[in-house]
């Protein structure tokens, strides 16, 4: 597909490539544009404090490829006055960088190197878990997540009348409609407030790009569906019909994106919006962390497996990274990290000993608010509210360093932040850990 073919080629510069994802809303495009920036003024001492990132004397954001990342209109946004938010990623782009570097005249390292960045819908990402999937196997993941709550009261009776259909029997239209209207209703409401949740699969359901219409072929999980083996449904079929559009959907939308970007990867970040989830509690934990369970899982696949095939080969760097975390007193970012620590142990257990280099990191990419200490010397927030425009101050709930093993646990509300004024593009923007990040991603020292 003329969509899914790569940038073209850099010439003659070792390129490294970063694939940026994170469910929408997670503040990729924030974070794209924040790095861009970083980079740009490395001159300026913004990624200095990083041993591995001192040498970049020079970066050039390169505006001139075709499907490149728009950071044109995301300054033109955080510049204005009032200044706003980058607009949120909703199909794939390429932001692409030249690096310079100062280095001794016996240095054989290159003095010019490029990093592309390749920024896309998280949604996109849980595919990933459906590639590998019959159609028997996914309505079996639906019937399973349809008959536990916080789904079974998002949408309730949905799973019984899905388990009502009988795969063989003639399909109708009608009813198809229908419960494709609720279905898609059911994914929304998922993924929004107060939920949260992140398995929301087929992820283009949501996110559908600019090649991809979910009403041209439209599938159903069909709990009836339950035998793998079984196939050859009449014509005309429920079963028949789902399972061809599932199948369409897994073999020509899916797997094609992987196919034309992963193998090209040299490392992936997956945005995770922690505190987001955090306000939701348990439910929207669980579900996350199984959603990037069932993303990183290819990497512990044994070699010859085509999944493992496609990605084990070539990423070796993944960062989990929290975002947002100027919403939180500076204390609290240091134990958010801790949190992310313990809420994920697990999962970095398991990638420990493989190919891959799991890092986590929790980051501000445009910090939008500033501690200050109130009346009675408390500290707390003072920020511009996003809606209102207003100033605000506000005092961030307290963040424990530990996950409950069962991930009860709840946070108060944030209020949701205007970008600072007086952002300028030949400055770097203010932010935390972002080189950090940017170290771990492509600093020398390692
Ligand atoms: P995307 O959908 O993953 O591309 O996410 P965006 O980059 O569009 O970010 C979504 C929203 O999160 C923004 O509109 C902001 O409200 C918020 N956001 C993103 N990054 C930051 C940040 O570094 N600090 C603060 N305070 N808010 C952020």
């Amino acid at each position: 597909m003329a969509h899914d073919s790569p940038a073209p080629p850099t010439s003659g510069c070792p390129v490294t490539r970063i694939g940026i994802t994170g469910l929408s809303g997670a503040g990729k495009s924030t974070l794209i544009t924040a790095i861009i920036n970083q980079i740009e003024n490395a001159r300026r001492g913004a990624l200095g404090d990083q041993p591995g990132l001192a040498a970049i004397r020079h970066g050039r954001w390169h505006r001139e490829i075709e499907r490149a990342f728009d950071y044109d209109h995301a300054l033109t946004a955080l510049t204005s006055q009032p200044p706003s938010w980058p607009e949120s990623t909703r199909d794939w782009s390429i932001a692409r960088m030249t690096l310079d570097y100062e280095r001794r005249w016996y240095s054989l390292r290159p003095r010019r190197r490029c990093v592309e960045l390749l920024d896309y819908p998280g949604e996109w990402l849980l595919d990933l878990s459906l590639l590998d999937w019959s159609f028997a196997d996914y309505s079996a993941h639906w019937r399973d997540w349809l008959a536990r709550p916080p789904r079974s009261e998002i949408a309730p009776g949905l799973l019984d009348e899905l388990a009502a259909i009988d795969p063989a029997a003639a399909l109708d239209t009608q009813q198809l409609g229908a419960l494709v209207g609720q279905w898609s209703i059911m994914l929304a409401d998922s993924r929004l407030p107060p939920h949260r949740l992140s398995r929301n699969l087929p992820g283009r359901w949501l996110m559908p790009g600019r090649d991809f219409d979910p009403g041209a072929r439209p599938f159903l999980p069909l709990p009836g569906v339950l035998d793998p083996q079984m196939a050859g449904y009449p014509k005309g079929s429920w079963g028949q019909d789902c399972q061809q559009h599932f199948e369409h959907y897994r073999d020509r939308i899916a797997r094609p994106f992987f196919e034309s970007h992963f193998g090209r990867l040299d490392a992936q970040v997956i945005l995770v919006d922690l505190l987001g989830a955090l306000r939701s509690g348990q439910a929207a934990l669980a579900d996350m962390r199984a959603a990037l369970e069932s993303i990183l899982e290819p990497f512990r696949y044994r070699e010859g497996h085509w999944l493992a095939n496609l990605f084990g080969r070539r990423i070796r760097r993944v960062a989990i990274v929290a975002t947002q975390i100027d919403h939180l007193l500076p204390a609290d970012q240091a134990r958010l990290t801790r949190l992310l620590d313990s809420y994920l142990f697990e999962l970095t257990q398991q990638l420990a000993g493989k190919d891959i280099e799991l890092r986590l990191f929790a980051v501000s990419a445009i910090t939008a608010a500033q501690p200050r200490e109130d009346a009675r010397g408390e500290p707390m927030l003072v920020g511009t509210e996003k809606s209102s425009q207003q100033k605000i101050a506000f005092t961030p709930p307290a963040i424990p360093e530990r996950m409950p093993h069962d991930l009860n646990l709840v946070i108060d509300d944030l209020p949701t932040l205007a970008p600072p004024a007086g952002l300028d593009r030949a400055r770097p923007f203010p932010g935390r850990r972002v080189d950090a990040l940017l170290d771990f991603l492509i600093g020398e020292s390692r």
